[in-house]
Parts: structure tokens; C-alpha cells; sequence
């Protein structure tokens, strides 16, 4: 049974598209073609349970678009899935992937189960047959489409849809390139665990940088002292708080689904979560207010809410009672454009999903070519560049006759291994898609509206890539 369809997602996305199309001059039919999603399979299997009964799962993947190869997407694991939510999921894709120049078209997986209500063996067989049903009908491979994690997914998932996808085509040798978000010792990367928080992370900061855009909302500009909440502490919500917190900001209030907790003097994350770890619950935290129904943490005193949960969380219904200044979209899709318009008419700044979360795609890009490469990042060169800055070190100690401190000699005298190649690849990438974005608002004279500039960027790089391979003029 379907808990619950976000019908009106794809609508959502649609309406933002169409909104951003008219600041463009592209001919109407590409722009047709880039909004309409391509192909959607929808699949019913059998499985069966441990205490013997079987069960029949449905399941999706759509790819939006396939402009260019392969589609990407992570997989959702949630009663809630639908045919609309995947399309309206795998439409965000593409423009994300196009706003972060991740050369991938947009695709999108869900499979209607809630994961707490099976077993480990369960889930295996479940993710196994959903492998093979996407290999069947040729939804699956390094260069056709390429899932990842999503809600209710993770590595462990990512691991057994490898294994399965290898053992039906052993002599691939590209093999492990069919999905990211794999564990490391599986060909998976350093970094792509934190990445879409660490992204969030990266991307706030930018943001609140800009001490002329702070100032109108009566920020100072930085994020040392702001006050956060976060809705989620799943992968993308708890990396995010975890970087927003060493970064200085103050976490204010933290909701899961079984409730919220609120300190304005501000909440410790690990903390927290080794609470949550010891009673099952973050309620009840030592020295926090419990707040219920969890939803409400949404409309605490904030600087900066970050929805990193699911999707419709503001809508028209509890848009009026937000009092946050920023909202910093971790989850895809949880704004609604209503409570969007009501938000920003009352000068509150978005941070969009399709820019905001991108860094989990992105540094899937950097598996997935890691993967084709055969080669981990830094295997080639971390000792050389480690040699170079000894020399530079002792020449310069030589030369002025002074001595570096042993820290000082670690930190200046290291080469960039995986993890910090893939900091930095992410950091820049973020940084950069947000400078494309503010002169794309700039020169169209969006004001406060950074989601319509981000799908205008994307709209702009999309019809770019149709229009070099000579079908539209
Ligand atoms: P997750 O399953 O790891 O975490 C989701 C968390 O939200 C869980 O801890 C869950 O208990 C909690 N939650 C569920 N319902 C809630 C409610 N009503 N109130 C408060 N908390 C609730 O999933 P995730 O991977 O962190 O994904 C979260 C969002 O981020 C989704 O919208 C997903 O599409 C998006 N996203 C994920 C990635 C990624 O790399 N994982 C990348 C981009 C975007």
C-alpha cells in the first residue's frame, strides 16, 4: 500500500522549469524535450520473506533525460514512492547534473518498501531482483545509467547492486562503474559518504559570504553564529549539521521522525546522536525541549533551516508561521512553490535543491570516473608532490635561515591523497556553480530568486548540448 504519493511533485519541478524557460530564448520544442521525461519502467517482482510468504514489491526507475550518457540517480527505499515521485526526482537530476557540470542526464530509482520492516537478507534479495530487472531492460550499466544512494539507501545497497550487475556481466570491465555510493573496499571513494552534506556545507557558506546579500536579510556575513536547524539526521542531514557545527554556525534544534529537540543555547551533534544510539530516540535529549509534532521544529527561530528529510515539508499551510531567514534545501523537492512564494515575498533566501545538494552527484562523478580509470585519485602523484614541497621546505629553511615547526612541516610538506582531492574537487565545483548561478540572477534580474537562475543555468547548458549535436539549429 502506498503511504503517501507526492503526486504533485513532478508539477513542482515542471513549474519551476517553465517559469526559468521563459527567461531564455530557446526554440519551444527543445525546450519541450528537455522538460518532458524520457523513459519510465515500472516493474512488480516477487520476493520472498524469511518466515517463507511471498510478497509481490513494485518498483521504478525513470530517466528524465538522456542528453547526455549514462543517466544518473540515486534509489529510494519508501513506502511512498510513486511513478510521479521518480520522474519528478529524475527531472531534478538532469538540471542538477547540467548546474554542477556533471556530464550526466537524470534518472531516478524507487522501490515501495519501508526498509525498517524487513530484515538485512530481505532487503538483499529485494535489491538483488531490482538489479536484475533494470539489467533486463537495459536500465543499468557504466555507460546507460548509473544509480546511487538515496533515501533509505546506502553503500551496503550500492554493494549488492555491483555484485549482482557483475555477475551477470563478468567480462565488463567497467563493471563496478554501474553505481556509486559503493563502500570503499568495493571500488567505491573516500568522501562520498559526507559528500551531499559536506556540499550543503561548502555551498551555505559561499552563500552567506556575500556580505551584500546578508545584509539584506540582517545577517552578518559568515556562518560563525548562526543558528541552524535541521530536519533529518539520515546521511545528507547529519554530515551537513556536522560541518555546519564545526564551522561555527550553532544548531538550535534537531527533529527526526519520532520528534524534535530544541536548545537556543545550542545542541552538541554527536551528542545527540550517541542519545538517539542509547534510547532509540533523540527525544527527551539532557537540557533540550521536546517539540511535537516533529513538523513544528520547522518553525522555530532560526537564521538557517535545512529541510534534509523529504520532500513538501514548507508548504502554503505552514509557510506563514517559518521564521527562518535562509532555507537551505538538503532534501530534494521540500519547498512547495507556493510556500516558496509566500516565503521570498517576505524576503526569505533560498538555497535550491538542484544547486544545494548536487555535491552527492558530483562526487559520484568522481567515483564513476575513478572507477573507468581504474586508478585511485593521488596514486600517481601524492609522493611526488610530497618530495617537491620537502625540497621547497629545506630550501626556503636554508635560505632564511629559519626552521619550520613539526606541524608545520606535516601540513606543508604532505601531497593530496583521495580524500583531499575529492574535498577539493567538490569545493570547487560548489563554489563555481554558485558564481554561474548569481550572474545568471544578476543578469536577469531575478532578485531574491536563486532556484529560478539555477534552472535557467541549466536550461541554458541542456539546450547547449542538444543544440552541438546538430538537431536543433
Ligand atoms: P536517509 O534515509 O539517510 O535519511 C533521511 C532521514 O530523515 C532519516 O534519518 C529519517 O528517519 C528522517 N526522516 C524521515 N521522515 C522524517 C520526518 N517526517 N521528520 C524528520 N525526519 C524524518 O536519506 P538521505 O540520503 O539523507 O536523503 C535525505 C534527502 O536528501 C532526500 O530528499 C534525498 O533525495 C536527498 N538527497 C540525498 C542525497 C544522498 O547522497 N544521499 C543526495 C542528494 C539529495
Amino acid at each position: 500500500m502506498t503511504e503517501r504519493c507526492s503526486a504533485d511533485f513532478y508539477e513542482e519541478v515542471n513549474r519551476s522549469f517553465d517559469k526559468a524557460a521563459a527567461y531564455t530564448d530557446h526554440d519551444p520544442t527543445l525546450l519541450a524535450q528537455i522538460r518532458g521525461c524520457n523513459s519510465v519502467y515500472h516493474v512488480n517482482f516477487p520476493v520472498r520473506r524469511d518466515d517463507g510468504s511471498i510478497e509481490v514489491i513494485q518498483a521504478w526507475r525513470a530517466e528524465h533525460s538522456q542528453h547526455r550518457l549514462p543517466t544518473k540517480g540515486g534509489i529510494r527505499y519508501s513506502m511512498a514512492v510513486c511513478r510521479n515521485e521518480v520522474m519528478a526526482l529524475a527531472a531534478l537530476m538532469t538540471y542538477k547534473c547540467a548546474v554542477v557540470d556533471v556530464p550526466f542526464g537524470g534518472a531516478k530509482g524507487g522501490i515501495q518498501v519501508s526498509r525498517h520492516a524487513y530484515s538485512e537478507a530481505e532487503l538483499e534479495r529485494i535489491t538483488r531482483r531490482y538489479t536484475f530487472e533494470l539489467v533486463r531492460k537495459n536500465f543499468l550499466g557504466p555507460g546507460i545509467d548509473v544509480p546511487a544512494p538515496d533515501f533509505g539507501s546506502g553503500p551496503q545497497e550500492m554493494s549488492w547492486i555491483a555484485d549482482t550487475y557483475n555477475t551477470l556481466a563478468p567480462d565488463k570491465l567497467d563493471a563496478l562503474a554501474c553505481v556509486t555510493g559503493k563502500p570503499v573496499g568495493q571500488g567505491g571513494i573516500r568522501g562520498r559518504t559526507e559528500a551531499t552534506g559536506l556540499g550543503v556545507f561548502y555551498g551555505l557558506r559561499h552563500a552567506c559570504s556575500f556580505v551584500e546579500d546578508m545584509r539584506v536579510l540582517g545577517l552578518e556575513s559568515g556562518l560563525g553564529g548562526k543558528t541552524v536547524v535541521v530536519q533529518g539526521l539520515g546521511n545528507v542531514g547529519y554530515h551537513a549539521a556536522k560541518f555546519l557545527q564545526e564551522g561555527g554556525a550553532r544548531l538550535v534544534a534537531l527533529a527526526e521522525y519520532e520528534g524534535a529537540i530544541h536548545d537556543p543555547a545550542g545542541l552538541d551533534l554527536e551528542r545527540v546522536v550517541a542519545h538517539r544510539a542509547e534510547t532509540g530516540s533523540i527525544l527527551d535529549y539532557p537540557g533540550a525541549e521536546n517539540v511535537a509534532p516533529t513538523a513544528r521544529a520547522l518553525e522555530l527561530d532560526c537564521d538557517i533551516l535545512v529541510p534534509a528529510a523529504l520532500e513538501n515539508q514548507l508548504t502554503a499551510e505552514n509557510a506563514p508561521r517559518i521564521r527562518a531567514k535562509i532555507v537551505a534545501e538538503a532534501a530534494n523537492g521540500p519547498t512547495t512553490t507556493a510556500a516558496e512564494d509566500i516565503l521570498r515575498r517576505r524576503g526569505v533566501f533560498f538555497l535550491p535543491d538542484l544547486y544545494l545538494n548536487a555535491g552527492g552527484v558530483t562526487v559520484s562523478y568522481f567515483e564513476w570516473l575513478k572507477n573507468l580509470s581504474h586508478v585511485r585519485f593521488g596514486r600517481m602523484d601524492k609522493r611526488f608532490e610530497e618530495g617537491l614541497h620537502r625540497r621547497l621546505l629545506a630550501s626556503v629553511e636554508r635560505v632564511t635561515g629559519g626552521h619550520f615547526t613539526d606541524d608545520e612541516n606535516r601540513s606543508l610538506g604532505t601531497g593530496a591523497g583521495e580524500l583531499e582531492l575529492v574535498y577539493s574537487g567538490l569545493e570547487d565545483t560548489m563554489l563555481s556553480a554558485y558564481e554561474e548561478i548569481r550572474a545568471a540572477q544578476h543578469k536577469h534580474g531575478l532578485g531574491n530568486d536563486v532556484r529560478t537562475a539555477a534552472f535557467v543555468v541549466a536550461i541554458d547548458k541542456i539546450a547547449a548540448a542538444y543544440e552541438t549535436r546538430g538537431i536543433w539549429p
